[in-house]
């Protein structure tokens, strides 16, 4: 009989500690200068942010926002997925969401992480900070100007830099490569981000180019995703890091033997990239989509677990590409207090609820 009733009160104690209350709020901001790719401009950001709470007083934050250059429906998918979460759910409905086909990679991620850090997975000894990020360059013919002022006020050395190419004239990119090539310290490494907007000829002639070059760490995504023959025969030639491919075929993610660019953010729950660094695998490269303070802990964290394994390589958290504010704190709650003034409708009745306001239109 006591055993019973002590199965009983398990039972109800574990009911209350799996219904979880779930809060979003949206943010919009606009980058301090458009970020120009092969894919088109990245001029802001906008999502939710999501407070996660359990039964027992525990928080968990996460953040779903898609990337502009994903277009538009993207973003009314998040939406749409946010629409249907009522503001309590059971634990295991969150789970099963988590895995269901549809749910938008953005929003697994904003759950899967609220659900790590509810269960203390992602930090159990504290935030680790992030190591020195890679610098970002901007295409064309603003980068000479951005490379001097890096080597003037960066990190110093050893230096990463990621350069965007295949974005303006093919021929004007090439005489711009010879200057970077003369002007990048011997020590420094060098990436180039063609964001697939390359074609094989082109690619196999920076390839060549490149073959000899010590300083080269990779060509990240040179080609089309839809051209993965092409990818592995550049891949025989160079390194080639695969980003765009990882998006649009995940399942390359446990096949693709070279370097990966992992965006924690874009691509779902967290969780089994977390364990994957925790236990050591190699040449994963973590890599921004512009997160709120919220998104960029996970971030910092991931970048400073794979520091510790056995590739480390720089994280690209795009520095200086942020706009200053609350937004970009590292404290989650001054994040959630300034998604309210800057993307929340403050007058919405539902600000804090499951369905999701739409952000302040017509920012940048
Ligand atoms: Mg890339």
């Amino acid at each position: 009989m006591v055993s019973g009733w002590r199965w009983v009160w398990r039972w109800v104690a574990g009911s209350e500690v799996s219904r979880l209350q779930l809060q979003w709020r949206a943010f919009a901001f606009v980058l301090p200068q458009p970020l120009r790719t092969a894919r088109g401009l990245l001029r802001r950001k906008r999502g939710w942010l999501l407070r996660l709470q359990a039964a027992d007083g525990r928080v968990g934050w996460g953040e779903a926002a898609p990337l502009e250059l994903d277009g538009p429906e993207s973003w009314d998918a998040v939406r749409a997925g946010l629409e249907s979460l009522a503001q309590e759910l059971a634990r295991r409905e969150l789970e099963l969401l988590l895995t269901r086909a549809g749910t938008p990679p953005c929003l697994a991620f904003a759950l899967g992480a609220a659900l790590a850090e509810l269960d203390g997975l992602v930090a159990p000894e504290g935030w680790l900070p992030a190591p020195p990020s890679a610098g970002l360059l901007p295409a064309g013919a603003a980068m000479p100007e951005a490379l001097d002022r890096l080597l003037r006020e960066g990190p110093g050395l050893p230096l990463s830099v990621k350069w965007k190419v295949a974005a303006g004239r093919d021929h004007q990119e090439r005489e711009l490569l010879e200057l970077l090539l003369q002007r990048l310290p011997a020590t420094a490494r060098l990436r180039l981000d063609a964001n697939g907007g390359w074609d094989r000829p082109t690619a196999l002639a920076w390839a060549e180019r490149l073959a000899q070059e010590p300083r080269l760490e990779w060509l990240e995504q040179p080609l089309d995703p839809a051209d993965q023959p092409g990818l592995e025969l550049l891949a025989a030639q160079v390194p080639v890091a695969l980003d765009e491919s990882l998006q649009l075929h995940p399942q390359l993610r446990t096949t693709w033997p070279g370097w990966q660019v992992r965006r924690p953010s874009q691509e779902g729950d967290p969780r089994p990239l977390l364990a994957a660094l925790q236990a050591g695998r190699p040449r994963l490269m973590l890599s921004t989509a512009f997160e709120t303070g919220i998104g960029r802990r996970w971030l910092q964290q991931l970048a400073a677990l794979q520091a510790q394994g056995p590739t480390p390589t720089a994280p690209g958290l795009a520095p200086g590409w942020s706009p200053p504010g609350p937004l970009f704190a590292a404290d989650p709650l001054a994040v959630w207090a300034g998604a309210r003034s800057s993307g929340s409708n403050p007058g919405s009745r539902r600000s804090d609820g499951p369905a999701a306001e739409r952000p302040a239109a017509g920012l940048g």
